[in-house]
């Protein structure tokens, strides 16, 4: 699929400003994207959050075309049902966006060093099969570079029903040096895991099949936890 995919050659030449992106919120070098949900899907993370959090700007990536042009279509509508709004008022859907994106390349082409504050994993392919493993998102290579694009004090959310892939990132999560686990009660504090345990598509399809939903978050510490 990715090859017609374009990559700008450092994050500086992407363009967030136009209509696809944030026209109404983005400011170079001032407000920049801050929160990443891997594999949105169908978007319903995207617009759970917006309204949570007006003033960040939060984007999509989904790999499959006539997915991501559901999303786009979505966010504007959600824009122009709400135009009443100013732009950095909660349910003005201008802090979405969404962007056709294989996820599990170039990344830091996309995001400066330390940019981003989350980044979400939720109910990414399990590729069951021995041979697929390397075609996980989580995995030691890309765990480096999710550490490189995270803020010190960033969050990543892992959420699965699939007991085996959660297993597998945890393991690959525990084993960076620069990862530790949020505590239970930091969990339970967090306003982000009721939307990545209820708010996605994959998440409500989960509950109505009588699924279990498996959550682990890790921060991104400032310096490695080995010496
Ligand atoms: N996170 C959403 C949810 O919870 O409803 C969607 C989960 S769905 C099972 C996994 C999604 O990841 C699919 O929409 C798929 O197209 C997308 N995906 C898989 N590999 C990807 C990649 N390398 N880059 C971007 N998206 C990807």
């Amino acid at each position: 699929v990715d090859h017609q995919l374009t990559y700008p050659v450092r994050p500086s030449d992407k363009v967030w400003s136009d209509l696809e992106g944030y026209p109404k919120l983005f400011e170079p070098g001032k407000k920049v994207v801050e929160f990443v949900d891997v594999g949105c899907g169908y978007g319903g993370l995207l617009t759970t959050l917006s309204p949570l959090f007006p003033s960040k700007l939060i984007l999509g990536m989904e790999i499959r075309p006539l997915v991501e042009q559901y999303v786009a279509q979505r966010i504007q509508a959600l824009r122009a049902q709400n135009s009443d709004k100013k732009p950095d008022e909660p349910d003005s859907f201008q802090n979405i966006s969404v962007m056709r994106m294989n996820a599990m390349k170039f990344l830091p082409n996309f995001f400066e060093k330390a940019q981003l504050e989350k980044l979400f994993f939720l109910f990414p392919d399990p590729h069951f099969k021995k041979k697929k493993h390397k075609a996980r998102i989580i995995t030691p290579q890309l765990v480096a570079e999710y550490a490189y694009i995270l803020k010190p004090g960033g969050v990543v959310y892992t959420v699965t029903d699939v007991k085996e892939l959660h297993e597998w990132m945890v393991k690959h999560l525990d084993a960076h040096p620069l990862f530790e686990r949020l505590t239970q009660q930091e969990m339970d504090a967090d306003p982000c895991v009721d939307p990545v345990m209820n708010g996605t598509e994959e998440a409500k399809k989960v509950d109505r099949n009588g699924g279990t939903k498996f959550i682990m978050c890790y921060r991104r510490l400032e310096k490695s936890r080995i010496v």
